[in-house]
């Protein structure tokens, strides 16, 4: 039984008249930049986000990009981030002059640790930007509880989490700027490059705007120097056909990983929960224990829904032995994917930082340890067993 680490071609099977209806619209009216169709799917988005105000653009990179460029963020200023996270977040700091400092994760939920936050703030320090890894916002009320204090500006990195929720907030809805990505593998996927920011703020929606189009306004005087940061409108088209199945592939993805739960649970792969706040309750650990056993959070869905809405663009596992297991799933035609081998303070291109191993020591650990499992919305349950079947396998041979 093969089972691909996601599979588009499923979905876009299932959409294909609707989107190509949307495409030829798009092609006959010839309004290819900007325009209704764009303007018509940021309104969308922005009651989907539940925000005001929503500002397509380019690229997921280029929303942190603008929101960053809107705060004048440049040399001198210090940006605080998360070093386990795709390479974007880190390299729009640093592209526009300024300090990436790291802070390292939670190792339960991937996410920012509260407790190492504050202490890296310096009079530098000008923005917080989080990220809301595999689909599950960080901790918005600690997060924003310190940035009033110290006056920081809140960027989410919510590139992975449209439509994931905390306290009953939306990602991006909470911070001063939200920026989410639409490269086809999100859960909100386009056909090509696409993102789009967020923001509660009407001066800063303005700015955004004006940013967008090379800080133009009225046409050909510039008030800032700004980009080409715009969202094509054949992409606009697609988003806006597949934004109205987004919360059904939700519920299909939460319904896979809760599947995995069950079937690490049934498979013996599960042992009691490792002390995670409740509040985490659908992050699923399986983690190392002795050798062959493994721990896997048991809480239950129901004290998740209260509190936060996981969106699931990853199922991801820790485990042992990781690299050999994604070669063993491999030979079984099983897909899996690191995310992310190299933390960023070790990248390269990150040298002059002075970084060196061990400085955030759980970030390394799971690039180490975490392999993400196929939870696209189409994975039937018998792929999810499957795959369940072949780790307890691999880990028993
Ligand atoms: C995908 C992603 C980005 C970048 O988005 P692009 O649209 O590929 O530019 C940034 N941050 C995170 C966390 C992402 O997952």
């Amino acid at each position: 039984m093969k089972v691909p680490l996601l599979d588009l071609k499923a979905q876009y099977a299932a959409i294909r008249d609707e989107v190509s209806a949307a495409m030829t619209a798009v092609v006959e009216s010839q309004y290819f930049i900007m325009g209704p169709v764009v303007a018509g799917f940021e309104k969308a988005c922005a009651a989907y986000c539940r925000t005001p105000y929503a500002i397509g653009v380019s690229s997921g990179t280029d929303a942190l990009l603008l929101a960053l460029m809107a705060e004048n963020i440049g040399p001198g200023d210090e940006v605080i981030t998360s070093p386990y996270t795709f390479f974007a977040t880190a390299g729009s700091i640093a592209r526009l002059g300024a300090k990436p400092v790291f802070v390292d994760i939670a190792p339960n939920t991937y996410n920012l640790n509260m407790s190492n936050l504050e202490s890296q703030i310096s009079n530098r320090t000008k923005a917080i930007i989080p990220v809301h890894l595999y689909g599950q916002c960080a901790d918005m009320d600690g997060i924003m509880n310190v940035a009033r204090r110290h006056k920081l500006v809140v960027i989410e990195d919510a590139c992975q989490a449209i439509g994931s929720e905390w306290n009953g907030r939306r990602a991006g809805s909470i911070g001063d700027f939200g920026c989410f990505s639409f490269f086809p593998s999100k859960n909100l996927g386009g056909f090509g490059d696409g993102g789009l920011v967020t923001t509660n703020d009407p001066a800063r929606a303005e700015k955004l705007a004006i940013l967008r189009v090379h800080g133009m306004q009225p046409k050909y005087y510039h008030k800032f120097i700004g980009g080409n940061f715009r969202l094509d409108a054949l992409q606009a088209a697609v988003l806006n056909v597949k934004l109205k199945h987004l919360d059904s592939w939700t519920e299909a993805r939460q319904r896979n990983a809760a599947r995995y739960d069950r079937h690490f649970t049934e498979a013996g792969l599960a042992g009691n929960p490792v002390g995670l706040p409740q509040v985490f309750a659908r992050e699923v650990l399986v983690t190392a224990d002795s050798g062959l056993r493994f721990q896997v959070s048991d809480r239950t869905p129901s004290s998740l829904d209260r509190t936060a809405r996981h969106i699931f663009n990853q199922y991801v596992i820790r485990v042992p032995r990781r690299d050999e297991l994604q070669k063993f799933l491999a030979t079984q035609e099983i897909g899996t994917e690191v995310y992310y081998p190299v933390p960023l303070h070790l990248q390269e291109c990150f040298a002059y930082l002075g970084h060196k191993p061990g400085d955030f020591p759980e970030s390394e650990r799971a690039a180490k340890e975490t392999l993400a499992l196929p939870v696209y919305p189409e994975v039937t349950d018998e792929q999810a067993a499957h795959v369940v079947d072949s780790i307890a396998r691999f880990f028993r041979i």
